[in-house]
C-alpha cells in the first residue's frame, strides 16, 4: 500500500528567510548579538512602536551600556530613563533582572532558554528571542505577529483569545521553522509589522503569498479569529495638586496597583486645606484594561503654617517644575505639571 507523505511546509520558512536577507530593517540592535542589548530592545519594543521607542532605547543603552551598570544604578534613575515608554513595571523588572544576573550568574547573561526564562519579567517570547538571536536557540518567539501570519497562511480559525493559543501557534510555527531560528524570529517580526499588518496587509509584496491559504481563498479579513474581548474597567481617581510659591508636593507610589514606584500628587488632603481648593480639572486616561477618570484639584495654600504642618504630618517631598524632571510621573500628572505656569498658577 502506498504510504501518504506528511506534508512539509519548511519551504515557507526558507522563503521568509530569503526575503529577510534582502529586506531586513536596518535597526541599531540588528548590528549586535549582545544578549543584554537584545533583551533590553525586546522589552522596550514589546508595547512600543519601533519609531517611537528608538530614541528611548538608544538613550537607555548609552546610560546603562551593560548589565553591571544597570544593576548598580538607583531604581529611580532607571525609571527616569524609562520616561515616555510607559508600563513602568517593565523598567522595575529589568533592573531586578540585571541584579539577578549579577548575583546568580556572576554577571554573565544566561545562554539557555530555560535559564533566561527565570529572569524577572522575562516571558516565553523574550526568552525565545534572546536565546535564538544570541545563542542559536531553536524556539520560535511566538507573539501576535505569529498568530496573525500563521493563522492567515494556514487559514486556521483557532481562536487567538483561547488560553491554549500560545502552545497551538508554537506547534504551527515548528512546521515552517528553518535552521536559522534567530533570523526567522526577526523575519516574522518584520513581516508582521511591515507586510502582513493587522489591517490592509500588503499581500502583493508578501514573499509568502503563493503559500497563503487565506490569500488564495480571498478570506484574509477572517483571520486571525478572536472571540473574547477584554472589557476595560472604569476607575475614578482623585489627586490634590498642593502648591505654594512655585513648589508642590509629591510622594512615591508604594502599592502594587497601577503606576507602582512612580511619583504622584497627594491623593488626600487635611480638612484645613479644603478651603484652599481653587479649581478642579478632570482628565480621562486609558490604560490597557482600565479607563481612568482623574480629578485633579488645584490647592493653592496661602498659609505658611498650614503648608508646613501638612508636609510634616505626611512626609511629602517638596519639589518644583524643574525638580519634577528628575522623577517619573504617570502621564496625566506629568501633563498637569507642564501646565503649571511660571507665575505658579494653573493655566
Ligand atoms: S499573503 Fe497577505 S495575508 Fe498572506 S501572509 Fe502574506 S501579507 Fe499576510
Amino acid at each position: 500500500m502506498e504510504k501518504t507523505a506528511t506534508p512539509t511546509f519548511k519551504h515557507i520558512g526558507s522563503k521568509l528567510l530569503n526575503w529577510y536577507q534582502k529586506n531586513a530593517r536596518d535597526l541599531p540592535f540588528r548590528q549586535t548579538k549582545d544578549p543584554y542589548k537584545i533583551w533590553i530592545c525586546e522589552i522596550v519594543f514589546q508595547q512600543t512602536r519601533i519609531n517611537q521607542g528608538l530614541n528611548h532605547y538608544n538613550n537607555f543603552i548609552k546610560r546603562f551600556p551593560d548589565v553591571k551598570t544597570l544593576a548598580e544604578a538607583e531604581e529611580n534613575e532607571v525609571l527616569l530613563y524609562w520616561k515616555g515608554l510607559g508600563y513602568y513595571s517593565r523598567a522595575i523588572n529589568i533592573h531586578r533582572a540585571a541584579q539577578q544576573i549579577m548575583n546568580d550568574y556572576h554577571g554573565t547573561f544566561p545562554h539557555e532558554y530555560e535559564e533566561i526564562l527565570k529572569l524577572k519579567g522575562v516571558g516565553k517570547y523574550t526568552a525565545a528571542a534572546v536565546s535564538s538571536i544570541c545563542f542559536d536557540g531553536k524556539i520560535p518567539a511566538v507573539d501576535g505577529n505569529f498568530y496573525r501570519v500563521l493563522s492567515r497562511i494556514f487559514a486556521d480559525d483557532f481562536d487567538i483569545s483561547n488560553s491554549r493559543a500560545f502552545n497551538y501557534f508554537s506547534e504551527l510555527a515548528h512546521l515552517i521553522l528553518p535552521d536559522n531560528v534567530g533570523d526567522f524570529n526577526q523575519a516574522m517580526m518584520d513581516l508582521g509589522s511591515e507586510i502582513c499588518k493587522p489591517k490592509n496587509p500588503l499581500c502583493g509584496e508578501c514573499p509568502l503569498h503563493e503559500d497563503c491559504l487565506a490569500f488564495s481563498l480571498n478570506k484574509i479579513s477572517e483571520f486571525p479569529v478572536k472571540t473574547k474581548k477584554v472589557k476595560a474597567e472604569d476607575l475614578s481617581l482623585k489627586y490634590y495638586f498642593v502648591h505654594r510659591n512655585g513648589k508642590f508636593l509629591i510622594q512615591q507610589r508604594k502599592d502594587d496597583f497601577i503606576w507602582k514606584k512612580l511619583f504622584e500628587f497627594p491623593p488626600v488632603i487635611s480638612d484645613e486645606l479644603i478651603s484652599f481648593i481653587k479649581s478642579v480639572k478632570t482628565v480621562n486616561h486609558k490604560l490597557t484594561h482600565k479607563n481612568l477618570s482623574i480629578e485633579i484639584f488645584n490647592v493653592e495654600v496661602d498659609s505658611e503654617d498650614i503648608w508646613k504642618d501638612f508636609i510634616a504630618e505626611n512626609n511629602f517631598i517638596v519639589t518644583d517644575v524643574e525638580g519634577s524632571h528628575e522623577r517619573s510621573f504617570p502621564k496625566p500628572l506629568e501633563n498637569y505639571i507642564q501646565n503649571y505656569d511660571t507665575a505658579y498658577r494653573i493655566l
